[in-house]
């Protein structure tokens, strides 16, 4: 087998194109001078157009937990009130950073595999008529779970309460409609390594005017992570400090492709490979965590059969076939597999990835007809536009 055309179906690190993989072995450049300019304002209007915003973007060197800490250190002082919705693994964090750097948080939980009920969250806010609570956490895609928020309707729910929306989009930005500025997200942060289709170490936060405002008068001490500092250089096409130039010359590449596709088409790609995946998945007589109406375009979690632990089927999956799948994460962890479908995949992918499954399943001694999920792959695509 070869290593290198492994089906790395993960929900980041996803797969990076060749032309990007190119991309990242240019030659370094001078990053106080013209051309690093023309390369930052280029990928920087890029990004905006990725994120539908007209609001300033900036670009950090980090993972994307690192552009979450950001959020949090510029926009959240300490002893601030702050509303964490969480549906899983990566709101909890949102949640832990904010209570790390001395934020009062406030949980707002719902079990995992749903999505969060915007009229608890409205409710809570009505209920909070001085206005103490500064801002919203919350997750766009929980990918530990492959459940989608509702974001217009979570904004809605806040009615006129000034508190600043902040959003973790990193698994969702590319892959699923996430319109900044029509929807009134204050704060946005991503990440590279998922549909952006880039290795990671870089990470992507829009700031609009109103948590601009709010981070002037932020109290928590930064220095790598102070945004007003990054916004007045990018003002001169630089950055503070040495940024990560391979990835911004990737992301140059990505974002063509990107533009390429076109957002609209992009989406509707992650559709039919999260429609796919379940459908196949039940045609193979296994359970899905998350209903319909809240499944996420990018990753699909899955039950592994009974008597059969998921981590096995995975090992079987890879050592096998060459197809990486993800595992549950914490209480999900060997209950569940996760099947990654965003960035640089296709649909045709994810029929492979549905076979391995298929005979992986039969390698764990479960019975199925052998086939199924693929034929109900095969048809989803055919019949899509
Ligand atoms: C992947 C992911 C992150 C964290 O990204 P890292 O680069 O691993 O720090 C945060 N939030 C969500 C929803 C993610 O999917």
């Amino acid at each position: 087998m070869f290593r290198e055309k492994q089906y790395l179906q993960l929900p980041g690190p996803t797969p990076v194109p060749p032309r990007v993989l190119r991309a990242l072995s240019e030659p370094m450049i001078n990053h106080r001078g013209g051309e690093f300019r023309e390369l930052l304002e280029e990928v920087t209007s890029g990004v905006q157009w990725a994120f539908q915003t007209q609001n300033e973007v900036i670009i950090f060197p980090a993972a994307g937990t690192g552009g979450m800490e950001a959020a949090v250190v510029n926009f959240i002082s300490p002893g601030d009130k702050v509303l964490a919705v969480s549906i899983g693994v990566f709101g909890n964090r949102f949640a832990e950073i904010a209570g790390r750097f001395g934020a009062q948080v406030e949980r707002l939980d719902f079990e995992w595999g749903q999505a969060a009920d915007p009229a608890t969250v409205a409710q809570r806010l009505a209920e909070d008529k001085k206005g103490e609570i500064k801002a919203v956490l919350v997750t766009h895609n929980e990918t530990s779970t492959g459940v989608t928020n509702d974001l217009p309707a979570i904004k809605k729910a806040m009615g006129s309460h000034p508190a600043l929306l902040m959003v973790d989009a990193v698994s969702s930005l590319g892959a699923m409609d996430l319109k900044t500025d029509e929807w009134g997200l204050d704060v946005v942060v991503t990440g590279a390594q998922k549909a952006f289709m880039l290795p990671p170490g870089l990470t992507f936060l829009s700031v609009n005017a109103k948590a601009w405002a709010v981070a002037q008068k932020n109290t928590n001490p930064k220095f790598y992570w102070d945004l007003g500092s990054a916004r007045k250089y990018l003002e001169k096409g630089q950055t503070p400090y040495t940024p990560a130039l391979p990835l911004l010359t990737g992301l140059r590449e990505s974002l063509k492709l990107m533009r390429g596709e076109g957002l609209e088409n992009a989406f509707a790609r992650h559709r039919l490979m999260r429609d796919m995946t379940r459908e196949a998945m039940r045609a193979l007589g296994l359970k899905l965590l998350s209903d319909d109406a809240v499944a996420s375009a990018a990753v699909t979690s899955v039950f592994a059969p009974e008597r059969v632990e998921a981590n096995k089927l995975r090992k079987a999956a890879r050592e096998k076939y060459n197809v990486v799948l993800a595992g549950g994460q914490q209480k999900l962890d060997n209950v569940i597999f996760r099947v990654g479908h965003l960035g640089w995949v296709q649909p045709l992918d994810i029929v492979a990835t549905i076979a391995a499954i298929e005979m992986a399943l039969m390698d764990c001694g479960v019975e199925i007809a052998l086939g199924a999920g693929v034929t109900r792959a095969q048809t989803l695509i055919r019949n899509a536009k």
